[in-house]
């Protein structure tokens, strides 16, 4: 690389807590726990994503999980008890990540339940990696910055990928030739990150690179567009909204139903997480405090990088672009308001608004069986969908026993089509 930069060296010393550890992430989305890996071998630590999820991983996490659990935790027990029973597993030598939160749900249990089963069946000596904003991300030490900036790029790389993805796989003329693409694009943003620079600015440049790459190799898949495709909204909890293997790959299906998808993806919940921090900070009266003037920072940097990362999709994505969180908020407000309400379920009902003004046909909120978040969007769905226009909104929840998932959503598309035809929103462009 040739602009000039520093090249700092950002990997770990011999003494750093992560050193000579293998890290195990869970594949929330396939090619965002991949590209969220590289950041890790990028500073010096061995990563991986856990191994794609199968029959094994529900039969494991039954097995170790008592049945009051959330079903992304059963997953997520299951996949770590698979890394566990492969060959050569070396518990002293592994790490399983585990973010953690607060918040109004049973997420912030995750990482402690996971300690206990390990505990439990004789695997102690893993490690829970679970890097917190509540203690500046200390289980990083020294990495923690670059960490947090080179994962967020990560993501959102990640993230519009699989929303070029989503736009064009339902017009391929050539089955799997918008896989074919997203799956080299990740490759390429996986190595690039790996390999790149360690200079901030040098890191992001290489990410945008990438994005025009890929944007190039889009842009030459053969399609047919066909207008009358009804654009269907996904929201609801986000493990179970991302992972394919938990909601039974309900885009693919919904795609062979003839539907186009819009996603909401990961970036929008970090931003969430975000304006929580700030919301609390003000709660606590630290307007003019150094933890204020650290998160706003960390904001902007945060929106910089988003925007210069989507920039080689802009034209691509006009008339779709992902909303900012406070406008999602505004959005949820006549239903649940953010400061009186917490979690998914603001994010859920806001995105599906704002879904249903920008375009979409239908929305589709996935959730696990008795997530909390899943049923209040619910019990409000009905009054968003009177106040826009009837749009058909329908929870699907998913705790691994679905047997009527196609007839369902087959019945469900019928209702979007004739929802197409009448609807008093049109639809936005699609950046075509
Ligand atoms: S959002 Fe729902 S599924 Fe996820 S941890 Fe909270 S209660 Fe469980």
């Amino acid at each position: 690389m040739s602009n000039g930069c520093r090249h700092l060296s950002r990997k770990i010393g011999p003494e750093h807590p992560l050193a000579g550890k293998i890290v195990y992430i869970p594949t929330m989305a396939d090619g965002s726990a991949e590209a969220f890996a590289a950041v890790f071998r990028w500073l010096g630590v061995d990563a991986s994503p856990t191994p794609p999820s199968d029959e094994l991983t529900r039969e494991l996490g039954s097995r170790y999980t008592n049945g009051d659990e959330c079903y992304p935790a059963k997953v997520i027990v299951g996949d770590f008890v698979r890394v566990i029973q492969q060959p050569g597993f070396d518990a002293k030598r592994s790490m399983f990540f585990m973010p953690t939160a607060d918040g109004p749900c049973r997420f912030g249990q995750y990482a402690p339940m996971l300690g206990k089963i390990l505990r439990d069946i004789g695997y102690g000596d893993v490690q829970i990696l679970s890097p917190t904003s509540k203690n500046s991300y200390a289980d990083l030490g020294e990495v923690s910055t670059p960490f947090m900036r080179g994962g967020w790029r990560a993501l959102v790389a990640a993230s519009v990928l699989r929303k070029a993805l989503h736009r064009k796989r339902p017009y391929e003329t050539i089955p799997g030739s918008s896989d074919k693409v997203y799956e080299e694009g990740i490759a390429d943003l996986c190595s690039t990150i790996e390999q790149g620079c360690s200079h901030n600015g040098c890191q992001l440049d290489a990410i945008v690179a990438v994005m025009r790459r890929s944007r190039e190799k889009f842009a030459r898949i053969a399609v047919r567009y066909d207008d009358s495709v009804p654009l269907i909204g996904v929201v609801g909890e986000i493990f179970c909204r991302l992972n394919t293997f938990s909601n039974e790959d309900l885009i693919r299906k919904l795609e062979s139903y003839g539907a186009q998808a819009w996603l909401s993806d990961i970036p929008e919940w970090i931003m969430y997480t975000n304006s929580e921090q700030l919301r609390k900070l003000k709660l606590q009266g630290q307007y003019w405090s150094m933890e204020m003037l650290k998160a706003r920072i960390r904001w902007y940097v945060q929106e910089r990088d988003e925007h210069a990362i989507t920039e080689p999709f802009k034209q691509d994505f006009a008339g779709s672009e992902e909303p900012d969180v406070y406008e999602v908020f505004e959005y949820a407000r006549p239903y649940l308001p953010n400061d009186g309400a917490l979690g998914e379920m603001v994010l859920s009902v806001g995105k599906a608004a704002y879904l249903a003004k920008h375009g979409a046909d239908g929305i589709i909120d996935i959730s696990p069986f008795t997530c909390m978040n899943g049923i209040v969007s619910e019990a409000v769905y009905p009054k968003l969908s009177k106040d826009y226009g009837g749009i058909p909104i329908r929870n699907f929840y998913f705790d691994g026993t679905q047997s009527e998932l196609d007839r369902d959503l087959g019945i469900y598309m019928e209702l979007a089509r004739s929802y197409r035809e009448k609807k008093p929103l049109h639809a936005a462009s699609r950046g075509r």
